[in-house]
């Protein structure tokens, strides 16, 4: 026996929703922006046991399940150690294509952190080279206070 409902063409609806929240970013996340935002300055946490030095930085290691109370200052600049360059706008992009994306291990740190890269000629990007943050003129105290990375 057939179910009316197999025969029935599916039918799919394209719609968007928008959702603003707020997300708390807890004691360790504001002390961070809040170094940025006031100082120009950029820290991270070192854990006690396998000395490895979080940027941004984190509440407890990941490895070891112990606390990271030491604060660590590091440099505005490090090395680029992967790049993306991206072609084409969407609105979910903090700005206009082309734009590149980098990943910058700060000198100080270990791992590195994902921010746009500006400022130069992105044909020129490679892995390995210096780049220095450029703080925005405005600091408000979010991830954007460091404006870019741009070459050193
Ligand atoms: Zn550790």
């Amino acid at each position: 026996m057939t179910d009316w409902k197999d025969k029935v063409e599916n039918m799919v609806y394209t719609g968007r929703i928008k959702v603003p929240y707020l997300w708390n970013v807890g004691k360790t996340g504001s002390r961070f922006l809040v170094a940025i935002r006031d100082k120009k300055e950029i820290w991270g946490t070192r854990c006690p046991g396998c000395k490895r030095v979080y940027v941004p930085p984190v509440k407890s290691c990941g490895e070891c399940f112990v606390p990271t109370e030491e604060w660590v200052k590091v440099s505005d600049k490090g090395v680029l150690e992967s790049f993306t360059v991206v072609h084409y706008s969407h609105e979910m992009q903090p700005r206009k294509a082309p734009l590149a994306y980098g990943l910058i291990k700060l000198d100080g740190a270990d791992g590195a952190i994902l921010h746009l890269i500006d400022d130069t000629d992105f044909a020129k990007l490679k892995t390995g080279m210096k780049v220095k943050a450029v703080f925005a003129e405005q600091r408000e105290g979010t991830i954007a206070d460091i404006k870019h990375f741009t070459p050193a």
